[in-house]
């Protein structure tokens, strides 16, 4: 079969894990898979440059951070017996004083601070892919290293660039005919028509997987991390968490929006219109089969496949009896924060309309207050809306789960569950997706929600 295997920064973090990803690699190829790497930069190395871009902004520690990434890949070279006069060790010092290049490019014109950030920020994975592939050809696979700048196609966003998805396919296409070595491919990166460097969003490899196998319509997209793939609940608060071993597309997306961050959403869009299967491997455990997101799932008997969870976010409520009938007050509500860039988790309105609450981040909580009291001036003076309550330390909680559509009863089961628990729901929204169900709850009080909800929906079911 034709399979992208993509390996994260865990899973590159030292020398034994190239080796281990060498041998995962060595047994595609064995068992006749056509196979394309896509790899992140070793693990760490991401928020490094960052670091290094903060502090050539603030000119502090510029050459001691510059030194610790350097050493920290010579490291990983020496453990891989690498070190030796080599191609590699060529490629790198080239690759090493482009970055340094970089950096009196920053100080010279930091009007341009995102552009020459991306910059930076692609000599994590420039780094990882060239060693992964000297690792290869050090074990007899014959490969070669694609820098992914040369073929996928980005707008100017820097950090958080627009994929042109039907021409990044066709230069993928064109340049893969003039090269049939193995391809070890830098996640991560792109750049715009012109030749400069963009990313993709932090945790873009995923996506930079998808764009290649949507691009070469392979068989299945392995994103290899450091888990057993996708799990019913975060492990760390259920012990009974289990991996689910098949869901949709969606559910994956629900999960991950709601906290569990095995894959990056954006990852499932080029992959979700070729309906290739993104299958989710552990590189520690690769004998387990991990979870596998498809386009569909037989539904029966597993409604809801998972859970997740975000803690610590805050919930504004705004209500007052001049709320009701009112038209057009939730949308200089929800302008006023679009304008001051503040994103929204949840949103929940009673029908009454007499009140309005939304989740969102604590740290965007105050400035959020600070805007609605300037929209609402009027009305808070005349007492048509009462002060606006904030509350902190909340956690948001989702059930997820195809089935649900279909299936009556989902929400009774759930919030009886809680009512046993005697937790107080907050807030509750059921998605538009119908695939999802989430609710508000204190942060003290989420273990206990999620491990009671754990055990009704997922284990005692078992078997069903
Ligand atoms: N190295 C990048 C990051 O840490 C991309 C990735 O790992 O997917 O965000
Ligand atoms: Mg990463």
């Amino acid at each position: 079969m034709k399979k992208i295997l993509k390996f994260g920064g865990s899973s590159v973090a030292d020398g034994s894990c190239i080796q281990r990803v060498t041998r995962i690699i060595q047994q595609n190829i064995g068992a006749d898979h056509e196979v394309f790497i896509v790899v992140s930069a070793l693990s760490g190395i991401t928020d490094q440059l960052l670091g290094l871009a903060k502090s050539l902004q603030d000119n502090q520690g510029v050459d001691l951070k510059l030194k610790q990434i350097l050493d920290h890949h010579q490291h990983v070279i020496q453990e891989l017996a690498l070190d030796t006069p080599s191609e590699l060790q060529n490629k790198i010092e080239v690759i090493s004083a482009q970055l340094k290049q970089t950096l009196t490019q920053f100080t010279k014109d930091p009007a341009r601070f995102l552009q020459w950030q991306d910059e930076l920020l692609s000599y994590g994975e420039r780094f990882s892919a060239n060693i992964l592939t000297a690792n290869l050809e050090n074990t007899g696979i014959v490969a070669e290293c694609l820098d992914a700048r040369q073929v996928i196609i980005t707008d100017a966003n820097f950090g958080d660039a627009y994929v042109h998805y039907q021409r990044s396919y066709d230069r993928i296409r064109a340049y893969l005919k003039g090269h049939s070595k193995l391809q070890v491919i830098t996640g991560f990166m792109g750049a715009t028509e012109a030749g400069t460097t963009t990313t993709l969003g932090r945790s873009g490899s995923d996506y930079s997987a998808s764009i290649f196998g949507a691009a070469l319509n392979v068989g299945e997209i392995e994103i290899w991390t450091d888990v057993d793939g996708i799990m019913t609940a975060n492990p760390r608060l259920v012990d009974e968490a289990t991996t689910i071993d098949r869901l949709t597309y969606e559910e994956a997306m629900e999960l991950s929006h709601a906290g569990a961050r095995v894959i990056f959403p954006p990852t499932m869009i080029p992959a979700l219109y070729k309906h290739i299967p993104i299958v989710i491997k552990n590189t520690f455990n690769p004998d387990h089969p991990g979870s596998r997101i498809v386009p569909n799932r037989l539904v029966k008997g597993t409604t809801t496949v998972g859970l997740s969870s975000v803690s610590h976010i805050a919930l504004i409520r705004l209500q007052g009896a001049g709320m009701v009938g009112v038209r057009g007050i939730n949308a200089r509500l929800f302008t006023c924060l679009a304008q001051q860039g503040i994103s929204i988790m949840l949103v929940s309105q009673a029908f009454s309309e007499h009140s309005t609450c939304f989740a969102l981040k604590p740290a965007e909580a105050d400035l959020a207050v600070q805007a609605i009291e300037q929209e609402f001036a009027y009305e808070l003076e005349l007492k048509y809306i009462d002060k606006i309550r904030l509350e902190h330390d909340l956690s948001l909680v989702a059930v997820v789960g195809e089935g649900m559509q279909t299936t009556p009863g989902i929400a009774g089961i759930v919030f009886n569950v809680l009512g046993q628990e005697r937790i107080n729901v907050e807030a509750i929204a059921q998605g538009s997706s119908k695939r999802n169900i989430s609710f508000i709850v204190r942060d003290k009080q989420v273990r206990t929600a999620i491990r009671a909800l754990h055990r009704e929906l997922f284990e005692e079911k078992t078997g069903d």
